[in-house]
């Protein structure tokens, strides 16, 4: 039910949580944050609060300075922990807001490539999607592309790869988002509030929008994917 991300200078587990806490009032089921350290991917997960994932995260800490994270109102799969977002098949970690309505189609197809689900969320078939593309030997940024191409519904993503410690990539149709940029730190939240603590610099993606998010910057495309400028303003925010 919320989305957050960031490439940063700083740890990123906490500032996760913190921005999480803030789309709280949204409400959820579960929680989850992946990160990057030393270019490994990695995730930790709760049902119930965020302080569930704080606790874990105390005992079970998650390094690394580039990182998204997920608040989860499930809507196909139970609120439990396998079911909890971020999603991760292979080298490619998800976080999904709103419904992939074609997942039971796309399920079919992975599955004649012999790639069955682990979980029973709709939107595991994102990150699914995104390892084949990758075994086929497209770039993240294309086996992103690929993906968003064949993805029917309403959503907010955001992608995290093995080995890739500078790029997030998000993308927006029916379900807000907004990219936020700080000082060689960027940071991506489905609302700008989310952002307050660390940004008030914020670019909105329009319906379609998809970016490829480095911490030097964001380049947007439009569903066309054509490369499309989309301003930054000043958000006042007394939160
Ligand atoms: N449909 C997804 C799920 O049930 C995402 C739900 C959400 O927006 O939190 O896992």
């Amino acid at each position: 039910c919320g989305i957050v991300g960031v490439l940063g200078n700083h740890e990123a587990s906490p500032i996760l949580v913190e921005a999480l806490r803030r789309l709280e009032y949204r409400g959820y089921d579960s929680a989850g944050i992946a990160t990057i350290n030393g270019g490994k991917l990695d995730r930790r997960r709760a049902v119930g609060k965020l302080v569930n994932l704080s606790d874990r995260l105390v005992h079970e800490p998650l390094p690394g300075k580039s990182g998204i994270g997920h608040t989860r109102w499930a809507t196909h799969g139970e609120p439990n922990e396998k079911n909890a977002h971020p999603h991760r098949s292979g080298p490619v970690a998800v976080v999904h807001n709103g419904i992939i309505e074609n997942f039971r189609e796309l399920r079919c197809e992975l599955a004649k490539k012999g790639h069955q689900p682990e979980t029973d969320t709709d939107s595991e078939t994102v990150s699914m999607l995104a390892r084949l593309y990758l075994e086929e030997g497209k770039t993240p940024v294309e086996a992103a592309r690929a993906t968003l191409a064949r993805l029917e519904g309403a959503f907010a993503l955001a992608f995290l790869f093995d080995g890739e410690e500078d790029l997030i990539i998000a993308a927006r149709k029916g379900s807000p988002l907004a990219i936020g940029h700080g000082d060689g730190e960027m940071f991506v939240g489905s609302d700008a509030i989310a952002l307050a603590p660390m940004t008030d610099t914020i670019t909105y993606l329009e319906e379609g929008d998809w970016a490829v998010i480095t911490r030097k910057g964001a380049e947007i495309f439009d569903m066309e994917n054509r490369r499309v400028n989309r301003d930054a303003r000043k958000i006042r925010m007394d939160a």
